[in-house]
């Protein structure tokens, strides 16, 4: 049987087809461009002698609905021959925020709808699409079991000292203004990865996890859980990151408004889309921001020093919140595969415990990867983050425990 992880946007589509036995991804696609003549499609599949074949190919698509039905076409056929075709287990589908609702992955009903469709003021960018899909698969195969898997629920285990913000009360009562976090599946998936790794019992692990990605968050894990996160009711606060500001004195609003007049609208897209890197040396892309500060431009250096500095920051915070720390793990398209940040983040956390070793730094592969130097007491791990995975394990957990396996219905 196959499990199809679904990762839903404003305008595209991510999709990863996994063979229930050994949870193995067997196909992983995109559809992009929707509701364009133009719809790019991208698939991906995993062929009998253990190679990807790929397709590229674009053709107009008008809505979710139509891309949710080439998408069901292709991850019932493909691959040809190495899972049985057609069968379902279940759709697992990315939802963003999970507002304080869900703690949990959860079987969407429609009661579960209505709950994510609540919670659309909080990320209004994002759980319309995710909702979209999910509504689109349960008309398509109403068969089927669809899951949720918030990636705000992961951080629900945060105390209230952790996530509340020294606001009136009533701003949390009222309206739900607190700190959420993200990254939820990421963080989560390193810390089991870790766990194994390490061979230390989750509910004994305590990590600063780091996902250094276009996005970026800093996490304390106090006993295998969340115990505190850099990002906030959205994820604007923070690390620096490829477009976003990350934390900011909340006086900046005002100010700016009264100097310049500029309207709320202006400054979203300004915290949101022209500040992080961008902002600082007018690229996003760490590798572009590395050459650039390579050939020696200044405001490059700047975006990275400014960056080390502030998760230097964070680390220094975490490691005094949590007293002892098993290991900080890099992960994250920046976290993963630039050497450079890991010496830069680490450079003079030696009296903390935290020192990398410069040769094996440059020797990474393999899903986890020890770099701290021999005898530092804190070890240093790269962890290849598998968000899909993540998800696709959550959703068959999910539907095992559910009344829907017990009673013999899938
Ligand atoms: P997203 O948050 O969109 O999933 P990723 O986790 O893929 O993004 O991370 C994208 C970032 O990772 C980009 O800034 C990219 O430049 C950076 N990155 C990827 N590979 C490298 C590398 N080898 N060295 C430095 N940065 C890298």
């Amino acid at each position: 049987m196959r499990v199809v992880v679904v990762n839903a946007g404003s305008s595209s589509i991510k999709y990863e087809v996994f063979a229930l036995d050994g949870c193995t991804s067997v196909v992983q696609g995109s559809l992009e461009r929707i509701g364009t003549r133009e719809a790019g499609f991208r698939r991906r599949w995993l062929t009998d002698s253990e190679s990807w074949e790929d397709i590229v190919e674009t053709r107009p698509i008008a809505d979710h609905y139509e891309g949710f039905q080439y998408l069901l076409d292709v991850a019932e056929r493909y691959p040809t021959t190495r899972v049985a075709p057609g069968a379902f287990f279940g759709f697992g589908h990315r939802v963003v925020h999970g507002g304080e609702a869900f703690r949990e992955p959860v079987i969407v009903d429609e009661d579960v709808i209505c709950r994510i469709k609540d919670l659309i003021p909080l990320a209004p960018l994002h759980n319309p699409p995710n909702v979209a899909g999910i509504e689109a698969l349960r008309k398509l195969r109403p068969d089927v079991p669809n899951v949720a898997v918030f990636d705000t629920a992961f951080h629900q285990s945060m105390p209230p000292k952790a996530f509340h913000y020294a606001l009136p009360h009533e701003l949390h009562r009222l309206h739900h203004v607190r700190r959420y976090g993200f990254h939820g599946t990421s963080h989560q998936y390193v810390t089991q990865e870790a766990s194994n790794h390490l061979g230390i019992p989750l509910d004994q692990l305590n990590l600063i996890t780091l996902h250094f990605g276009n996005g970026a968050s800093a996490i304390a894990v106090r006993g295998g859980k969340s115990a505190d996160t850099s990002m906030g009711l959205t994820p604007l606060e923070g690390l620096i990151m490829g477009t976003r500001c990350g934390d900011l004195d909340p006086a900046v609003h005002f100010y700016l408004a009264r100097k310049t007049g500029m309207t709320f609208e202006a400054m979203e897209e300004i915290l949101n889309k022209e500040s992080g890197h961008k902002g600082i040396c007018g690229l996003n892309d760490m590798r572009e921001i590395q050459r650039c500060a390579e050939e020696g431009d200044a405001q490059a250096g700047l975006a990275i020093e400014m960056f080390c500095y502030r998760v230097k920051k964070y680390i220094g915070a975490y490691t005094a919140v949590l007293g002892r720390v098993d290991a900080v793990i890099f992960t994250g398209g920046i976290g993963e595969n630039a050497t450079f940040i890991w010496a830069r983040v680490c450079e003079g956390l030696e009296h903390l415990g935290i020192a990398v070793d410069g040769a094996r730094n440059e020797a990474v592969s393999g899903t986890v990867a020890e770099i701290q130097k021999d005898r530092a007491p804190v070890r240093v791990l790269v962890v290849r983050t598998d968000e899909e995975l993540e998800i696709a394990r959550q959703t068959i957990r999910t539907i095992e425990k559910s009344n829907l396996s017990k009673n013999g219905i899938i």
